[in-house]
Parts: structure tokens; sequence; C-alpha cells
């Protein structure tokens, strides 16, 4: 292959930095600017341009700003050091990967710029393929730092999830109502809460088997998810049973919820891969008046005793105490 063929295969090669984000420049040289923002282009970035510090530290308030920064160290008004500073002083996340240009060379000058919180500098005028590499070793940091965030949200919602239906588990919807009694208590408003248990479930699972009682419960709790308002809290509480709090509802309207919840469970049977099965469900529900205070623990077992109500009363029906 000629030396020709190479360079043409190389400037067609974007991908090669794969970057995810937009690059901002700063720099109030516009020379200057035109010449990276050409280069980064042919490297597939996406450029975002600011012509000095003020104008840069504004696209930084944009909600998604972007991550990667070549920021110029003289600038007038605000300077390459000082946007430095403001940005780690903000601390915001995701980490902002700064690569500082400067004409300066002296030591002193570098050590300054690394300190105002610059993660990299490069001397003017740059070599071509040493930008290159040191934006490639900024993309290696961010992607470094996204796939910890991901996994850091992924153990969120592990910790926080039923694996079998995927809705708040025990622990997360038992802490969202100490939160939601906490708020109402400020905002003197009323908070209700269902307790729900399927009716003979043993018996679908005996009949069934067990991995079919499971398709059962997640349908189950996609009905219920389909049933309430956005801002209602669905959880498992344990096998079979569900809770869910109502902010914000008084007694007339927590016996049309639970009965559109009951209804939307028991008006079709399930359909599984072997049958349909009909299920139905038995709820206690109870309403903590705006103005009254009790703890989450006591809203329980109020709602418990009003399940076991409903059980009593013949089962597939909705008990208010
Ligand atoms: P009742 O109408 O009185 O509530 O009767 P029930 O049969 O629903 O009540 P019981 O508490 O006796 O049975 C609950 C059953 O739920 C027993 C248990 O094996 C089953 N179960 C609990 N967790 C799961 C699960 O994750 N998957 C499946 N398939 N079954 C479960
Ligand atoms: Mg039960
Ligand atoms: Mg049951």
């Amino acid at each position: 292959m000629s030396t020709g063929q190479l360079t043409t295969l190389h400037s067609l090669e974007p991908a090669g930095d794969s970057p995810s984000g937009h690059v901002l420049i700063a720099d109030d040289d516009a020379m200057f600017r035109r010449i990276l923002q050409t280069w980064l282009e042919s490297w597939g970035y996406r450029v975002i341009i600011a012509k000095d510090g003020a104008q840069a530290w504004s696209i930084l308030q944009h909600e998604h700003p972007p991550e990667l920064l070549i920021l110029d160290w003289v600038m007038p008004g605000i300077d390459g050091t000082e946007l430095c500073r403001r940005i780690r002083e903000r601390q915001r996340s995701p980490y902002q990967y700064i690569l500082l240009a400067t004409g300066k060379d002296d030591k002193r000058d570098v050590v300054m710029g690394l300190e105002a919180g610059a993660d990299d500098y490069l001397t003017k005028p740059f070599d071509r393929n040493e930008l290159r590499a040191r934006l490639r070793v900024g993309r290696r940091i961010l992607t470094l730092q996204q796939d910890l965030i991901n996994a850091r949200d992924e153990l969120r919602f592990q910790a926080t999830h039923d694996v079998l239906t995927g809705i708040w588990n025990r622990g997360a919807v038992l802490d969202l109502l100490h939160r939601e009694l906490e708020r109402a208590a400020r905002a003197k408003t009323s908070t209700s809460v269902l307790m729900l248990d399927l009716d003979h479930f043993k018996k679908i699972n005996d009949t069934f088997g067990h991995l079919t009682g499971d398709v059962v419960l997640r349908e189950v709790a996609n009905r219920i998810v389909h049933s309430v308002r956005s801002y209602d809290l669905v959880g498992r509480y344990g096998g079979e049973e569900f809770l869910v709090v109502l902010p914000a509802c008084n007694e007339v309207e927590v016996e049309q919820s639970a009965n559109r919840i009951r209804l939307a469970i028991a008006s079709a049977p399930i359909l599984t891969a072997s049958s349909e099965i009909p299920v139905t469900a038995s709820i206690g529900a109870t309403v903590l008046a705006g103005a009254a205070a009790a703890s989450e623990k006591e809203m329980l077992l109020a709602a418990d005793k009003a399940l076991y109500e409903a059980k009593n009363g013949g089962r597939n029906r909705v008990s208010v105490v």
C-alpha cells in the first residue's frame, strides 16, 4: 500500500476516536479555533466553539454541557485557569476533562494550570498527532467514568427494585412511604396505603407450577402499575403481597383506586404459555387524614387489618379502615 493510500484511509477514519460527546474549544484566536475545529471534526468529534472565557462559561451552564474541553490559557475576561477553577469548584457530575492550551511552557505555569484543575496541557503550536492522542486519553478517562456511573446506577436499581416484577422492592417502598408521610405532615395532606394479597395463590402454584406462578406475579404487578396515577408508588411487599402508596387521596378516592386495581386484576384471566388463569386479589386500605400523624408501622398495621377483613369477607374485595 502506498503512503498516499494510507493517508486517504487515515483521514476517512473518524471512528478511531469514537467520541461520544461534544468537545468545547474556547479560544479568542479565530485562526486557531478554525484549525482546531477542522482537525477535531476530521477525527469525528462534534465541536462547540466559544470565542472567549465568558462564552465558554455560559455554554457550561447548559443541562448537558460538553465533557471534553480544550481551553486557551490566555483569554480576555475569564481566562483558562479561572475557568478551570470555576468548573472544579461547582463539582458537577459528570466530571469534565480539561485540556489547557498554552503558549507558556515555563514549569511554574504548567504547575499553576494543573493546580487550577486542568487534567492535561498542550503547548502551542500544537502537534496534530499529539493533540489527537491527548484527546483520546481524555476520552478514555471519560469512558471509564461513564462505566462507573452506569455500574452505580445499575447497583442502585438492583438495591431498590424487585428482581421478578421490576417494581420497588420491600425496603424501597417502605422508605418511600416514610418519606411520603414526612412530606404529607409538612404539607398537611393525606396519605393512603393499600395492602394487596392475591387470593388462593398457593393453589395457582400447586396447579400450574412455580414458574407459571411467577408469570402471574409479574402480570399482576403490571396491572397494578397501569391502574394507578404516575405519582403513586407500587412495591412488592412480600411473596404475593403488594403495597401501594397513594399521596393526597381522600377515603372515597382510595376506595375507587383500590377497586380499579382489583378489577384490573380480576376482569381478565392471565394468559401464560400453557393456560389462562383467573386471578383475584383482596385489598386492605387505610387513609391518614391531613392533620393526623402516624408512623409507617401504624399505617401498615391498619392496612393489614383491613386486608384481613377483606379476606374474611369473602376475598376479591376491598376493605377500608
Ligand atoms: P389467601 O387467599 O389466604 O391469601 O391464600 P394464598 O394461597 O394466597 O396464601 P398463602 O400465604 O398460603 O400462599 C402464598 C403463596 O405464595 C405461597 C408461596 O409459595 C407463594 N409465593 C411466594 N413468593 C412467591 C414467588 O416469588 N413466586 C411464586 N411462584 N410463588 C410465590
Ligand atoms: Mg400472602
Ligand atoms: Mg394470598
